[in-house]
């Protein structure tokens, strides 16, 4: 953790506080970054949000993507010089996207524009924040570094499901002063979405597949993170300290701001819709980050009238919107045909009700110790009126997902995966009058296979028939491809069958196990 500053001293005017009011006195941006999570658990958000005009909004649509970034971090006065963020954006979004336009909009009619996250090296809207983020946290720390308030260097350690970790391994991979390891459950994860990480390049990374699932996986990190033991002897010995590079980093979450304000921009500029119209934006939510972006850009002027927050079958947070009560004690975790989506506890929603609250950190701090305890909490009335002018709600089935891939297929020729399908789902059922940016989170080749039931009809969780269930991921991505005259698969994804396999450890799921690998990879 980065020692405490000189206020005086501190480059930028915005402060950071967290949403549980641990921190006595305010951080700046950079030691945001670094820390992650404040001590007492919460948080942080900037003390005070930056404002556009219209102008200011509709000006960005003249600039390229990392020039838009880079204004809007500028208005969120980080503290980090302008020429080092304008250099930092340059290799934040530059050709490691397939469109030059980074997140192009693709429209379908006059009022559903799809707003495609997926153009980034890994084909998930995680690339996103995750190609930003790693080089944020590489400059706040050698900022830190230089004041010396800093004497040591980091290794993130991130348990993935699926689409986090490759993410994660894309953005961190070469980046300064930083390593980074990645674990998955063994046969958890999807033929494609293993490739994509055993494959990685880079001297500063390592993958591991863990025996059991993605919970033992994840509550193994937990536990190696808990371990102080164990942070004094890599703190001693290599001079390092874990670090996690999960959505609740401050640094994660202001990237995704950007692209709401940017896309605003862009219908404007395109002549879709009138500069000043409000839109709806659609998001298909799982941790709450994304549509929390959305919310924020609303905040600093973006015209977003309603937030459409999509679900699948585990909806806990659709029933939280449509009662004011965030209930897991008596819900189970379901696998879906959207398993980015698949989650109970939705962190990213503390910083949301913090907001709504008007800051209220004891509120917060409360309705955390009742999840944590009875595994529910219920929000007062005057915030749940908050929570209704700004969000409505739905969730939407696997099957239903799966159908409106087919029907968007054959209304409008487009090929949805299945998450950006619950949401266009989800968008149909809550629209109103306004136009609706859906934010469309993965390529449909990194869920080929729930594709594939969708155009044939098959049931949710019906297997492939043999023939097909034989197939690498590649394969049926060609194949999927043919039928549907959709070609054009990712670079990143359609040559993994060819590419070398770096990485084949299989290790336990136990402290020790992960331990000793660590330390294994940081002597190599
Ligand atoms: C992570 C992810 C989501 C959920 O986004 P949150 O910011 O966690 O709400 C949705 N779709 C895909 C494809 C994802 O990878």
């Amino acid at each position: 953790m980065a020692q405490r500053t000189d206020r005086a001293e501190a480059f930028g005017q915005n402060l950071y506080i967290d949403t549980r009011g641990a921190t006595d006195e305010p951080i700046p941006f950079t030691e945001a970054v670094v820390d992650g999570l404040a001590v007492g658990g919460g948080l942080y958000v900037p003390q005070e949000l930056p404002s556009l005009s219209l102008e200011d909004i509709v000006a960005l649509a003249k600039l390229p993507y990392a020039e838009r970034a880079a204004a809007v971090y500028k208005a969120f006065n980080i503290d980090l010089p302008d020429e080092v963020i304008d250099e930092l954006m340059g290799r934040a979004y530059g050709d490691n996207f397939d469109d030059a336009a980074i997140c192009p909009i693709t429209s379908l009619d006059e009022n559903t524009h799809i707003l495609e996250l997926w153009h980034g090296p890994t084909s998930a809207f995680k690339d996103m924040a995750l190609q930003c983020l790693p080089h944020f946290f590489s400059a706040s720390a050698a900022q830190l570094r230089k004041k010396g308030e800093l004497d040591h260097e980091f290794m993130i350690l991130v348990a993935t499901s699926g689409d986090t970790g490759k993410a994660a391994l894309e953005g961190f991979k070469g980046v300064d002063g930083v390593s980074i390891g990645v674990l998955f459950p063994d046969g958890g994860v999807s033929d494609i979405q293993r490739k994509q990480m055993v494959t990685t390049t880079g001297d500063n990374v390592q993958v591991w597949a863990v025996r059991g699932n993605f919970d033992d996986c994840q509550t193994g990190v937990k536990r190696t993170f808990a371990d102080e033991t164990f942070a004094e002897k890599l703190l001693g010995e290599h001079a390092i300290a874990l670090s996690s590079a999960n959505s609740i980093n401050w640094g994660r979450l202001l990237p995704q701001v950007v692209y709401y304000i940017s896309s605003y921009a862009e219908l404007v500029a395109t002549g879709k819709i009138e500069a000043g119209r409000e839109i709806d934006v659609c998001v298909p939510t799982g941790n709450f980050g994304n549509i929390l972006a959305a919310w924020y850009a609303k905040q600093v002027g973006v015209p977003i009238d309603m937030l459409l927050c999509a679900s699948n079958d585990n909806r806990v947070l659709t029933d939280f919107i449509n009662t004011g009560t965030y209930d897991i004690s008596d819900r189970e975790f379901i696998l879906t045909s959207s398993p980015s989506m698949d989650i109970l506890v939705s962190s990213n929603l503390e910083r949301q009700l913090f907001e709504l609250t008007g800051r209220n950190a004891e509120a917060i701090r409360q309705w955390m110790v009742d999840l944590n305890e009875r595994r529910c909490f219920r929000v007062d009335e005057e915030t749940f009126c908050r929570v209704r002018e700004n969000f409505s709600a739905d969730s939407v089935d696997n099957a239903t997902c799966l159908a409106t891939i087919r029907t968007v297929l054959d209304e409008y020729d487009y090929l949805l995966d299945p998450h950006t399908a619950v949401a266009f789902a989800a968008a149909q059922n809550l629209r109103g009058e306004n136009p609706v940016l859906v934010a469309s989170t993965a390529h449909w080749a990194k869920f080929g296979d729930n594709v594939y039931r969708a155009l044939h009809g098959i049931e949710p969780h019906e297997a492939l028939p043999a023939e097909v269930a034989s197939l690498t991921g590649c394969e049926l991505n060609r194949r999927i491809a043919e039928e549907t005259g959709k070609r054009h698969i990712p670079a990143g994804l359609a040559n993994l069958d060819e590419m070398q396999v770096r990485f084949t450890e299989v290790i336990d799921n136990d402290v020790e196990a992960i331990e000793s690998a660590t330390e294994a990879f940081l002597s190599r």
